[in-house]
């Protein structure tokens, strides 16, 4: 039998494939190498080689070009990934795709890792003196009088800089430069810190060098970076690397300031809305060992990280970790695997800890450090609850509700009024026949949008224009139902004419860093009235806004899903945590139809962490997660009976397995986007006997003839029902 190369190609098929070594060249594993795969080639990356095969010699091709000399992932990281593709029971060939920046998935040469700059040639200077330019391009030459500068800097002063760069070199008045590689130096002196936050330094501190997962448990405020940041300097004095994992990309930009200019090193960013090159060149660096601080959102937990010292997960209860297509993985999870390869402590931080973390803590596998005072805060802020039954709303708002904001804004500081849904209204009803705008595709309600004069749905993105009239019986009377931020904004700005009132969600914040620009735009020491979701509930420090009020959380209160009060709770901690940052103390004000309802009661009079106990001794009752282990098979397809078909089919081939089903039966949504959607839930008590038993059934499926006829996805500890 031949010595084969088994490589991983990024296809969603449970297998690696067989090659014959190249013609010349030698593959190690870890090493891309270019493959012909059906009609064309891929890039896949060898995962072992030298290995003996059981395809027989004919049917074997031969690996047509070695892409790297030396492995571009190291031993590490190959390891994890097999760990992680089998735990998520995801294709591998996705799991290593996932690893790798695109730039890195195609036939392409690596790419120039010299930090980029940029510099005003002779022609720039006399088209900056003529004043030839306007706009975009103007401003670069202008960034560019000053000296030449690094294309990290430019993404920071001017977003968007790249298009105006294009045009100007093109032009001959700009050209490429290198920088200069000298540090920026510290600028900002950390501050002293507290007994609390200096004994969470410390304990971490002893275990630099070995795995140990710790939970910082600090409400918001708390001072919880500066612990990250003590931490990581102590980590870069080793000539060690420090990844830091945060939720969003909003929060990215200040972070990295922050970062740099408390340590005076580089900070490498890598984030989905980096230009693809850029994120490569990250990655690359952090591959060499140069990059001493990576920053990023969740795919950075692939980053390579051969002098590994520290991993922060910022925000760890954010489901923004969770990756929800393709490859599933949970980036907190993965930080744990890795840290445990690595030999280095993972700290996991959180205002609002998740269950799952929670119970890490107290099976003892997660040590905890408490964050309880917030430096510089005058008192953790007054909660009321507004009840909002037999009250005269005006659109959805409470006149208690709107006092408080009246009160905030003729003190000169911010309200936010925080409402989790986009749009107008979530329904549009007409008043004579009872008809109400619903999408065709999904069976579900269209939201209004009036700015965009349109109904928009918002599980599937169809569109259609706002009607005049009712089309099922003409009549004019349509009515929007409820309020999403857009009608709240718009009742805001007509009942507080003289103050700003600015909406911040998914459509105003469209644009690359407009979400920063937006918030730039406030000033510190105006009144104004902020309107926005959940974008809303983290991050950027608004040292004005004392005035905190929640609109429309009751959905929460009677989910089917039952992660739905955990999220609830989180959401309402979080938003609530955004009053009163600094030195003026907050209120929150929470409007709500069920003012006795226990969770709120609970999590308003004792706090996060009584409310996280109630919501834990309830899973363990009934061996729920994390207490028992859950894996989701989703299908969906234009036809109901094919769904069916394929998920009676994967259940029984579950016949005798000492595992739970529930289902198949329709997903929480039955129709999405036209397509019929069906799962089936497994459940085990032990992790050991659902992986026990769904490893030899997962790769059984796509030989399923069902399968054929259906899309599906395996979610192994789904976050979403
Ligand atoms: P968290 O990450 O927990 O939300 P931060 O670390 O951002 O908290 O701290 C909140 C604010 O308090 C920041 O402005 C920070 O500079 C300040 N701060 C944190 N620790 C201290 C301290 N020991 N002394 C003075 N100010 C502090
Ligand atoms: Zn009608
Ligand atoms: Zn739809």
């Amino acid at each position: 039998m031949p010595a084969v190369l088994r490589v991983a190609l990024p296809v969603p098929l449970p297998t690696l494939f067989d090659y014959l070594p190249p013609a010349t060249g030698e593959a190690f594993a870890g090493s891309r190498v270019l493959v012909p795969f059906g009609k064309g080639k891929a890039v896949g990356v060898v995962v072992e080689a030298g290995v003996e095969t059981a395809v027989g010699n004919a049917r074997l091709k031969r690996v047509l070009r070695v892409l790297d000399d030396a492995p571009l992932l190291d031993a590490e990281l190959m390891a994890t990934l097999a760990r992680a593709a089998d735990y998520w029971l995801g294709a591998p060939g996705e799991a290593y795709a996932n690893a790798l920046p695109l730039a890195l998935r195609e036939d392409r040469p690596l790419p120039d890792l010299h930090e980029e700059a940029w510099t005003l040639t002779e022609a720039g200077r006399s088209a900056l003196d003529a004043g030839s330019r306007r706009g975009g391009s103007r401003a670069l030459l202008e960034a560019l009088s000053r000296g030449p500068q690094t294309a990290e800097l430019l993404h920071e002063m001017l977003p968007g800089w790249r298009d105006a760069a294009r045009r100007l070199d093109e032009a001959g008045l700009i050209e490429r430069t290198r920088a200069n590689a000298a540090a920026p130096a510290p600028v900002t002196a950390a501050p002293v810190l507290s007994d609390e936050q200096r004994q969470a330094v410390e304990v971490i501190g002893q275990s630099l060098g070995r795995f140990q997962p710790f939970l910082l448990d600090g409400v918001t405020g708390s001072g919880k970076t500066e612990v990250y940041l003590a931490l990581i300097e102590q980590v870069i004095a080793q000539g060690k690397q420090a990844l830091l994992l945060v939720p969003e990309i909003g929060l990215a930009p200040q972070t990295v300031r922050r970062l740099r200019d408390r340590l005076g090193v580089a900070v490498q960013v890598l984030h989905s809305n980096l230009a693809e090159g850029d994120r490569a060149r990250a990655w690359l660096r952090a591959r060499t060992g140069e990059a001493k601080v990576i920053l990023g959102t969740r795919s950075a937990i692939f980053t390579p990280l051969p002098h590994a010292g520290l991993i922060v997960v910022d925000e760890e209860h954010d489901s923004a970790y969770k990756q929800q297509e393709g490859f599933r993985y949970h980036a907190r999870d993965l930080a744990i695997l890795r840290g445990r390869a690595l030999d280095v402590p993972v700290v996991l931080g959180s205002a609002t800890p998740s269950l799952e973390s929670l119970a890490n803590v107290q099976a003892g596998r997660y040590r905890a450090l408490h964050l309880r005072a917030r430096p510089g805060a005058i008192r953790p802020p007054q909660v009321q609850i507004v009840d909002m039954r037999a009250q005269r709303l005006e659109h959805g708002l409470s006149p208690a509700l709107l006092a408080a904001v009246s009160d905030t804004v003729a003190r000169g500081e911010q309200a936010l009024v925080f409402r989790n849904r986009r749009g107008y209204a979530p329904v549009l009803l007409c008043y004579s026949c009872g008809w109400h705008a619903e999408c065709p595709r999904c069976e579900h309600p269209m939201t209004l949008h009036v700015g965009r004069r349109a109904l928009i749905c918002h599980h599937c993105d169809y569109t259609t224009r706002m009607p005049g009239q009712c089309p099922s019986c003409f009549s004019p009377e349509l009515k929007p139902q409820g309020q999403g931020t857009e009608r709240l904004e718009e009742a805001l700005a007509a009942h507080f004419p003289d103050v700003p009132v600015m909406r911040i969600d998914r459509e105003t914040t469209r644009r690359r860093d407009a979400f920063e620009q937006l918030l730039e735009g406030l000033h510190e020491d105006r009144p104004a009235i902020l309107v926005g979701t959940q974008m809303l509930a983290k991050g950027h420090d608004l040292p004005n806004l004392t005035l905190v009020a929640i609109v429309g959380v009751d959905e929460g209160l009677h989910s089917v899903d039952f992660r739905a009060s955990e999220r609830l709770a989180q959401l309402v901690v979080q938003v609530a945590g955004r009053a009163g940052r600094a030195k003026k103390p907050g209120r929150v004000v929470l409007q709500t139809h069920h003012p006795d309802h226990p969770l709120l009661r609970q999590l308003l009079a004792q706090g996060y962490a009584a409310s996280a106990q109630t919501l834990l001794e309830e899973r363990r009752s009934v061996q729920l997660p994390p207490f028992g282990h859950q894996v989701l098979l989703r299908a969906d397809s234009h036809q109901r009976e094919h769904v069916d078909a394929f998920l009676a089919d994967a259940a029984n081939a579950l016949a005798g397995a000492p595992l739970q089903l529930a289902g198949p039966m329709p997903a929480p949504m039955p129709l999405r986007a036209g397509r019929h959607r069906g799962q089936l839930l497994i459940e085990a008590e032990t992790r050991g006997a659902l992986h026990g038993a769904l490893r030899p059934w997962y790769p059984t499926l796509s030989t399923l003839p069902s399968a054929r006829r259906v899309r599906w996805s395996l979610d192994v500890d789904p976050i979403d029902l």
